[in-house]
């Protein structure tokens, strides 16, 4: 017998959780950080100001229910409340989903590559991953991800635009899967980067949550709003997931300070949105340049750009590296690149065309 406390088996069996790294500072050259798919710009002085408020009140809990901020959220996107469930972080969501839905030996279907929270998630609850390969183009496979359905299915995850690789999903080929999938399923839309997306034919996610009893929208403060740092998410879903999603989750997770800056980025929204204009035409412009020199990039919808770069992977990371810029490299899959300062992008083009075959 053990001496020691022994976790469950399947916490012994959680994949590590690999967080972009900062750069290694270079002498004379700023260095910047695009590892973490984060937003560049500093706080708008009305956000910060919202949030600096809500601090002087950290001895007390914050509103378990987040109720201004349903409200708020209720509002902007004509949704009832008892649709929304906040939390700490739209990662969060994804534990709690498979807390709220799935037992042991349950299945969870996703694409893979896809975001590195899904298997863990899946693990910690207990939960059995089914990984569907992405197409050759980093592409959801739906139709592969329907066929990869069984009886054991409990939840499908639905990453649009797809992290790390950046291709959307549009809205004719959900539709198709939808229509696949048994309604016992849910079926999750991760619009993370949601507001990066420009696409004909995108998937219009409410009008697909509005359509659809097992459709759940993820979302979150920390890409386009600029709030990672504060850990806050949601989810737009029929009444009862989103029930089940805020019974499970973990009291007081989302603090005021959290409550209040997300309140003040949606009154902010037009400002913050030009941001997300800007950020989307330097992604454009840094997919030109490095199609000019010969690259072939799938289609980059995120404010980050995918590197299909094989045996190369750490080679490249490392070069980016030696310039100041810390990326995210994945195994020997490719490097992902975020959308963020111009002077940080116009060092990893450099690097790139150094790279481009
Ligand atoms: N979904 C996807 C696809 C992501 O890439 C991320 C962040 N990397 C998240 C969800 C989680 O974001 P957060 O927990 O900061 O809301």
């Amino acid at each position: 017998m053990s001496t020691t406390p022994t976790p469950r088996p399947n916490v012994l069996a959680i994949p590590a959780y690999v967080a972009g790294k900062p750069p290694t500072p270079r002498p004379g050259l700023t260095s910047y950080k695009l590892s973490s798919n984060e937003n560049p710009y500093p706080p708008l002085p009305g956000v910060l100001e919202a949030a600096t408020e809500a601090a002087a009140a950290m001895n007390r809990y914050p509103d378990m229910g987040s109720s201004a901020l349903y409200d708020a959220l209720s509002a902007r996107l004509g949704v009832p409340t008892d649709d929304l469930a906040a939390a700490t972080g739209s990662v969060a969501l994804i534990y709690q989903l498979v807390n709220a839905f799935c037992g042991p030996g349950d299945e969870v279907v996703y694409a893979w590559r896809s975001f590195e929270a899904y298997p863990i998630a899946v693990t910690v609850g207990g939960a059995t991953s089914v990984q569907v390969p992405l197409t050759a183009e980093g592409r959801h496979d739906l139709d592969a991800m329907a066929a990869a359905v069984t009886e054991r299915t409990r939840i499908v995850m639905v990453c649009t635009p797809n992290n790390p690789t950046g291709p959307a999903v549009g809205q004719a080929e959900l539709d198709a899967f939808l229509a696949k999938v048994p309604q016992h399923v849910v079926v999750v839309v991760d619009e993370a980067y949601l507001e990066f997306v420009r696409m004909a034919d995108a998937v219009d996610g409410l009008a697909t949550y509005r359509a659809h009893p097992n459709v759940v929208l993820f979302r979150t403060f920390s890409k386009a709003y600029g709030l990672a740092g504060f850990r806050v998410g949601y989810a737009v879903a029929p009444g009862p997931i989103a029930a089940a999603l805020r019974a499970v989750s973990l009291p007081f997770g989302v603090s005021h300070v959290a409550q209040a800056a997300a309140i003040a980025s949606l009154e902010a929204g037009d400002a913050l949105m030009e941001r997300v204009d800007e950020l989307v035409a330097r992604r454009v412009d840094v997919v030109a340049r490095l199609r000019d020199v010969g690259w072939e990039l799938p289609d980059a919808q995120g404010n980050f750009v995918w590197f299909p770069l094989g045996e190369r992977t750490p080679d490249f990371a490392a070069a980016c590296g030696e310039a100041g810029v810390s990326v995210r490299p994945y195994a020997t899959d490719g490097v992902r690149v975020t959308i963020g300062e111009a002077e940080a992008l116009d060092r990893i083009v450099e690097v790139a065309a150094q790279f481009a075959r």
